[in-house]
């Protein structure tokens, strides 16, 4: 049998004072009964004193469940073969003296002691790390509950931007398997990169985003718009590795904002911009105009004796060939142009970058497809053979504006002129000669 206690010759004194003093519960076994418990466990078991440990079996603390294998590794551990090798550590239910339970690591080892055979047997009480393992596999399975059906994407790349890791979200969002993304880099699902670069600047700058805007693509090809909370991710010494966040699918409520936003700047009745948005437009190409010295023109419309025409074929028909003159209008608009509805049968067109020529041609072709305008869907204006017109006041911005004012009021004041010389034609300023002794009143200055 192996092991034997230091110093046969050494007083028991000098050896109980060795195992008192071990801050772990010992137990020294002889022929089946406790013959020494130090004072650890003592604590351990929650006794009195070593007299209510002292010549009782081990079996005696240990629960009935878990009796059996307490028995069994006993007996192993003393058999020849073992020779003094100390079994593996393994957790045992311990009743108290006071009737407690207690979860001990044990292990043992066969000894010589007094020259007799014994078993020594170590415990440490797991009883809180069992609490403590309890409590952490309830909040890894809290959290993996949370994780699992979380509705934002949990990711995590690496400092070369590679996905090392991704929540299961991105089933739904993205249609991915999350180990069909592990392993590449983000940039792939974005339809822009300066869409990622921008989200990669500006966590570097400020450490980390909030309800970043974005865009990604699904699996099926079809793009997505994201708003990203994310982190920079950096070692204890400074160096980085990473970024942390989650991104969530808000399609919805972007397509919600964008009808919102279509709704506010739209005019329902001819779907061209309604006034404020066409005058916020204009602000800023002529504000373009003044930084850049761009060319820009304007067209102020009205349709002529459009009143008639209500009278005559009601207001609702009216309502169709409004419908119509604005479908000409954004039908022959350069690229560029922008066509608004002021308000009644009055429109705007913006003409950034055209000069006075070829803003006159554009107005010129206004004109003709005004007068061939196909009137089937007013059937009554059609059959009734009634000509549809339009008057055209045209004006380039010039480097005294001093507001869009100055610019509209020009138009506008072409626009008169226009009406003034017979309707169904263009006019601006420039056509007038010398000082406005025509008859036209100078006044309609906004
Ligand atoms: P002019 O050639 O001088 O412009 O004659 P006009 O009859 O067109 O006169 P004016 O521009 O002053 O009249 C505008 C008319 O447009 C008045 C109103 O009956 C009509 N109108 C304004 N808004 C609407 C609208 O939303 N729907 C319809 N059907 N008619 C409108
Ligand atoms: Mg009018
Ligand atoms: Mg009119």
């Amino acid at each position: 049998m192996g092991y034997t206690l230091p110093a046969p010759a050494r007083s028991m004194t000098t050896d109980a004072e060795l195992l008192h003093a071990l801050p772990g519960a010992v137990l020294l076994v002889q022929a089946g009964r406790i013959v020494l418990a130090n004072d650890a466990s003592v604590r351990l078991l929650e006794a009195r004193g070593t007299d209510e440990i002292h010549g009782r079996p081990p079996s005696d603390f240990v629960h009935p469940i878990d009796k059996p294998r307490s028995q069994q590794r006993i007996g192993a551990v003393a058999a020849p073969d073992q020779a003094g090798l100390p079994n593996k550590s393994s957790e045992f239910r311990i009743c108290t003296c006071r009737g407690n339970l207690r979860m001990v690591l044990i292990s043992s080892v066969a000894i010589t002691y007094q020259q007799q055979p014994a078993v020594l047997m170590c415990g440490l009480d797991m009883t809180h790390q069992s609490e403590i393992q309890a409590q952490l596999r309830e909040s890894e399975r809290n959290y993996r509950r949370l994780f699992e059906n979380m509705q934002d994407v949990y990711y995590r790349t690496n400092a070369q931007g590679v996905v090392v890791h991704v929540g299961p979200a991105v089933r739904r969002v993205l249609g991915y398997e999350p180990h069909e993304i592990e392993g590449r880099t983000a940039e792939a699902f974005y339809p822009r990169a300066s869409d990622r670069d921008a989200l990669k600047k500006a966590i570097l700058e400020h450490g980390e985003v909030s309800d970043f805007p974005g865009q990604m693509v699904r699996r099926d090809g079809t793009v997505i718009d994201i708003s990203i909370s994310s982190r920079a991710l950096f070692s204890s010494d400074g160096q980085f590795e990473g970024v942390e966040g989650l991104y969530r699918d808000v399609t919805q409520r972007k397509n919600l904002e964008r009808e919102l936003q279509r709704l506010a700047t739209t005019d329902m009745l001819t779907g061209l911009a309604n006034r404020r948005a066409f005058l916020e437009r204009a602000q800023l190409a002529l504000q373009h105009h003044q930084a850049s010295g761009d060319p820009l023109a304007l067209l102020m419309l009205d349709m002529d004796h459009f009143k008639s025409i209500n009278d005559r074929f009601g207001h609702l028909e009216g309502d169709q060939v409004l419908g119509l003159f604005a479908r000409t209008l954004q039908a022959l608009l350069p690229p560029e142009g922008l066509a608004g509805r002021l308000g009644g049968e009055e429109f705007s067109v913006l003409l950034p970058g055209l000069g006075l020529p070829q803003a006159r041609a554009v107005a010129e072709s206004l004109l003709g497809a005004v007068r061939a305008m196909d009137l089937s869907s007013a059937p009554a204006v059609l059959h009734s053979g009634r000509r549809l017109t339009v008057s055209i006041g045209l004006a380039c911005a010039r480097p005294g504006d001093r507001s869009l004012h100055d610019l509209i009021d020009r138009a506008d004041q072409a626009l008169y002129l226009a009406k003034h010389r017979g309707r169904d034609q263009i006019a601006s300023l420039q056509d007038l000669a010398g000082p406005p002794d025509n008859g036209l009143p100078t006044a309609r200055t906004a």
